[in-house]
């Protein structure tokens, strides 16, 4: 077995730039998922993207030829239900974002409220928004000047994609945060450590116990770091080897570094 995974039991595993590219699966990495169920790892996927629900990345990772549960999969987006649930369980939440983050706000039984009512909204929450619009602007400047709470589902500048990268969430808040002046109160993405504790928590695994995989220093490396977890790098999306040189001494320096996550199940 790996010795990168020797004693881990949850195996956090990024999305972007490690399972994935855009809609290109990256080599070998149905190959490593396969080795890391033989080897009987608890898995969960986790992406700060909010644009798309839980059944949606099912069938994306299907596609693929890589079979995983709803339950495995973790967004920002039901990251972000599931804290509203918890805590503002009476919530009415008006939406600048996709259809797969107002998916998990329903299924969560969160209210969602409509762009003409917007002033109604007890929150907003802003992820990315390929269909962003100067009407749902205004209707998310109309609910924050009404004292809505500005929740971001994660702030991440951008996303990569088969031919570079793409505008992420970060420029919708930056939109909503031009015309209000207010920045986000809560954000759920990794740097921020609620996505991870709630993969914890629903695999009831300890931080020793788990590893999170990888592609960027800067968020995935980060809070694995923050909360104490075994953190393994792959090269195989955002990090290259010269910001692995980078990080030497940093709080962000990883505990592994490999190619890809096929070398992480095999090497
Ligand atoms: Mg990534």
């Amino acid at each position: 077995m790996a010795r990168a995974l020797d004693g881990i039991k949850l195996l956090l595993l990024d999305m972007d730039g490690v399972v994935y590219r855009g809609e290109t699966a990256i080599a070998g990495s149905a190959r490593a998922i396969a080795n890391f169920r033989k080897m009987g790892k608890k898995i969960f996927f986790i992406t700060n993207n909010s644009a798309n629900s839980r059944p949606d990345y099912v069938r994306k990772l299907k596609r693929m030829g890589i079979a995983a549960k709803k339950s495995e999969i973790i967004t920002s987006g039901f990251a972000t239900s599931i804290y509203l649930k918890e805590n503002f369980p009476d919530a009415r939440v008006y939406v600048v974002g996709e259809g797969g983050l107002v998916q998990e706000l329903r299924e969560a039984g969160l209210r969602i409220v409509s762009m003409p009512r917007a002033e109604s909204a007890t929150h907003v929450v802003v992820g990315l928004d390929r269909g962003l619009s100067y009407g749902k602007i205004d209707a998310g400047l109309r609910a924050l000047s009404s004292g809505a709470e500005f929740i971001a589902t994660n702030d991440d500048p951008t996303y990569p994609i088969e031919r570079g990268i793409a505008p992420g969430a970060g420029a919708t808040i930056g939109a909503l945060s031009g015309c209000s002046g207010k920045k986000p109160r809560m954000t759920f993405g990794k740097p921020a450590r609620y996505m991870v504790n709630l993969a914890m928590d629903l695999a009831r695994a300890k931080a020793k116990e788990t590893a999170i995989i990888g592609d960027r220093i800067d968020t995935d490396i980060a809070v694995g770091r923050k909360l104490g977890l075994r953190t393994i790098l792959v090269l195989s999306g955002i990090a290259k080897r010269s910001d692995v040189e980078r990080a030497k001494g940093t709080r962000v320096y990883p505990a592994f570094v490999f190619k890809n996550i096929e070398e992480v199940s095999s090497g």
